[in-house]
């Protein structure tokens, strides 16, 4: 049989090499491009085979270049190659002239997106055990195509892409049954000349959709950016007062704040238009967060314990505050974890915070001073991490919420986000055993 990505022109350079270039790679490889007419660029040196565009182009005479998402097609050397006639493509448009039966659903959003595909992908393996969620999220859709090949896997009846601006803007033959925005806010500005052009990027998904497209009512500048457009497919707006929505009591998920109680009925509205089962709704509410991002780690004694030690800038810590907030009784108190390593962040904006009746804030590591002054907020201060969470023992009660989301980075006493959120875990198990 015809290979669907022999008009490919060769040479072929693979432009990037982060996950989605190591994965065209692969795809290329497995599809007969030939290792001699293969070639890597990475503008870091020592990460491919060029990082000279010049030497590269002089010395391999590439006909095709395969673009990752992370480097910039409005680079001189790339537009002068284009004009010249050479084809540009990237790893999601090889991947998709493999995709047969498969029905696609893209999600993008300037924030939200992985949480919203997370939990579509929660909903799916209920009942389709085979389906896949990647793109920008985990597995890049040419791996996925390279596990039918290799027989690693079976074709999946639902495929759930995530989706950034910079994979819309090289997308190929990309078509969805259905889609979401989730949200439109300034964001990556460094690659666009304008806001508009960034929200037109996104909105390419939109265009590319056949059924329907969900939008968040609460989406940031997505309300006023979409106003007026009309598309073939389907516009869905996020309503409070759907009934068949309300019906589910997403309210009871495990995934908490009111952010991602938009998150969730995005997901949920596609679930319904794709006519999910009923068992797809309760994974949805089963589903407790991605791991270190608001990541419900539930009840002990009566405490619940929220990991979110992703969250190093301003923003994400008052949405996470102020998204638990919405759904706390105004009695029981928010004991917020502040700290860890400064990048001179403006503390003084986490005044927002000062309405959370009972915020009870906690300060811990190398900026715990700092960030108490500038936010301007009272509460305790301890060197490390652990004695802030020794320190609940005796001021948590029942009913209240303890948050860790703190703004500074790890690197004070950690490697990494994700090395403190699994000490986090680990040391609230220890400390408040569940009753
Ligand atoms: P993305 O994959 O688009 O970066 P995530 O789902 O990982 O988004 O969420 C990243 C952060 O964005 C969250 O920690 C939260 O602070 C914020 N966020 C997520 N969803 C929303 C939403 N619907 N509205 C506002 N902020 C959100």
């Amino acid at each position: 049989m015809e290979n669907p990505i022999d008009f490919i022109k060769r040479p072929v350079a693979i432009v990037g090499v982060g996950l989605s270039g190591e994965a065209a790679k692969r795809l290329l490889t497995r599809n007969g491009v030939k290792a001699t007419d293969l070639c890597t660029f990475d503008d870091k040196p020592g990460a491919a085979d060029y990082h000279d565009p010049a030497a590269m182009l002089a010395a391999r005479k590439p006909a095709t270049l395969v673009v990752s998402p992370g480097y910039p097609l409005a680079k001189d050397w790339i537009q002068d190659f284009r004009e010249q006639g050479g084809m540009i493509t990237s790893e999601l448009a090889l991947a998709l002239y493999f995709i047969t039966d498969e029905r696609i659903i893209g999600v993008t959003g300037s924030v939200g997106k992985s949480t919203t595909v997370s939990v579509l992908e929660a909903a799916m393996k209920k009942f389709s055990p085979d389906s896949f969620l990647g793109g920008n999220i985990g597995t890049p859709l040419a791996d996925y195509v390279v596990q039918l090949q290799e027989r690693k896997r079976n074709r999946a009846p639902w495929v759930v892409l995530e989706l950034s601006s910079y994979q819309l803007e090289n997308c190929g033959s990309l078509h969805c049954e259905f889609s979401a925005v989730t949200h439109l806010t300034a964001n990556h500005m460094e690659r666009y000349s304008s806001l508009a052009e960034y929200y037109d990027t996104k909105w390419e998904l939109v265009k590319r959709t056949a059924k329907a497209t969900v939008l968040n009512r609460h989406g940031g500048d997505l309300l006023k950016y979409a106003k007026g457009k009309k598309e073939d497919a389907q516009l869905l707006w996020t309503d409070q007062n759907d009934e068949e929505l309300e019906s589910l009591h997403l309210e009871q998920a495990k995934l908490l704040g009111s952010h991602n109680q938009d998150n969730l009925a995005v997901a949920a509205k596609i679930a319904r238009e794709a006519g999910w089962p009923a068992e797809a709704f309760e994974g949805m509410k089963e589903f407790p967060g991605l791991p270190h991002r608001m990541e419900n780690l539930g009840e002990r004694g009566g405490v619940r314990f929220v990991n979110d030690s992703k969250a190093t800038t301003m923003e994400s810590v008052k949405t996470a505050a102020l998204g638990l907030y919405d759904q706390m009784d105004r009695k029981q108190q928010l004991f917020l974890l502040l700290g860890g390593k400064d990048k001179n962040l403006p503390w003084e904006e986490l005044n927002e915070l000062k309405k959370i009746q009972k915020l009870r804030p906690v300060f811990f590591g190398a900026v715990g001073e700092r960030a108490k002054q500038g936010s301007g907020f009272e509460g305790p201060v301890f060197a490390k991490l652990g004695e802030a969470i020794a320190s609940l023992r005796a001021s948590a009660q029942r009913g209240d919420t303890v948050l860790l989301s703190p703004g500074g980075t790890s690197l004070d006493e950690f490697k990494n986000f994700e090395e403190r959120g699994r000490y986090f875990t680990e040391l609230v198990s220890k400390t408040f055993p569940r009753l």
